[in-house]
């Protein structure tokens, strides 16, 4: 769907996958103005294909173009889009089971051919799909992640909360440490104090206490995660207190080694909920402990799969039907 400043979004249409061509003096290419989601379309048992919230991905695409100085698309437009890809694309939505999915990446681009720092007249929404088994090859093996106290990601009045490209510019040189260090994830703190724990490279962090209580940080320099968003209603609804405010490096180091924290994990739409296992540093490791089938995590990660799968019900109504 294609946008200017005169007509607004209009010329809707569906092509084949394929390259299509852009002026190099393309915004996107020189200002990186581009915003983007990631949903997933989930076969269930009888056959039919939903879709998981998709009217929270669409308003964060808004809150997103918003910060951007981009158009904001219309929550009908985003959805109706969503819809006849997915009519169209049925037989690539892989067959029902967990961890099995199509990838759904919506995003808008500047497309202005116009040198010179001002929001674009022109855009592009588009949406690409493509297949997706799980992220992680064994969903419930502890991921090891690199503490990144050189770089951060994202800093106050900054495009932290925006799910945009440049976010994850700024996160690939310190991916790129982290995978040397050994390490699958990067976790940044914040930039004022680097004290308080952010995120991680693609995914929320939640810390479990020994009485159940969920933490996880309240920051507006990270992602509003669905998937954290959808984790904590189903620990609430499940009796769990739930606590969004700072978090200490120090209170997570402290917690382990006292039992006071019990669980750590990490959470996103790709790799749903991944148990953390060592943190590692430049200048300590912390070995958090090993998760079991009693775990917070891995009970509140088979009740999510299982509402997604059309294997448990849908009581919260979240599931959008596609086909
Ligand atoms: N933080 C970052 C930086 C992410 O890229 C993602 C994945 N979109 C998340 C958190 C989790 O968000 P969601 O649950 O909406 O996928």
């Amino acid at each position: 769907i294609d946008w200017t400043l005169e007509e607004g979004w209009h010329d809707a249409r569906i092509v084949p996958y394929g390259p299509f061509q852009m002026d190099p003096a393309s915004s996107i290419f020189h200002y990186g103005q581009e915003v983007f989601e990631g949903l997933k379309a989930y076969r269930h048992a009888d056959g039919s294909i939903h879709t998981f919230r998709p009217e929270r991905n669409a308003a964060r695409l808004r809150q997103s173009a918003k910060r951007l100085a981009l158009p904001e698309l219309p929550d009908e437009l985003f959805i109706g889009a969503i819809e006849e890809l997915v009519k169209i694309d049925a037989e690539w939505v892989p067959a029902h089971g967990e961890g099995m999915s199509l990838y759904l990446r919506p995003f808008i681009i500047a497309n202005e051919s116009f040198l010179g720092v001002r929001a674009a007249h022109r855009a592009t929404f588009c949406v690409i799909a493509c297949p997706a088994g799980s992220y992680f090859a064994d969903p419930t093996r502890p991921v090891s992640i690199w503490l990144s106290q050189q770089f951060s990601r994202a800093g106050r009045g900054g495009t932290g909360f925006a799910k945009c490209g440049g976010n994850y510019a700024a996160s690939l040189l310190p991916t790129t440490e982290a995978y040397a260090q050994g390490c699958e994830q990067v976790l940044f703190l914040d930039s004022c104090e680097n004290r308080y724990l952010e995120e991680l490279g693609g995914m929320n962090i939640l810390l479990v206490k020994k009485d159940g209580t969920i933490l996880t940080p309240d920051s507006d320099s990270i992602l509003p995660g669905i998937t954290r968003d959808t984790l904590l209603e189903l620990a609430e609804q499940d009796g769990h207190r739930v606590e969004r405010r700072r978090i200490a490096l120090d209170e997570w180091r402290d917690g382990v080694a006292s039992g006071e924290i019990v669980e750590a994990f990490a959470c996103g739409t790709a790799a749903v909920v991944s148990p953390i296992g060592v943190l590692k540093a430049p200048n300590f490791t912390l070995e958090n402990p090993p998760v079991t089938a009693e775990s917070v995590s891995m009970k509140l990660r088979a009740k999510l799969t299982g509402i997604q799968n059309g294997d448990v019900a849908d009581t919260n109504g979240w599931l959008h039907r596609l086909v």
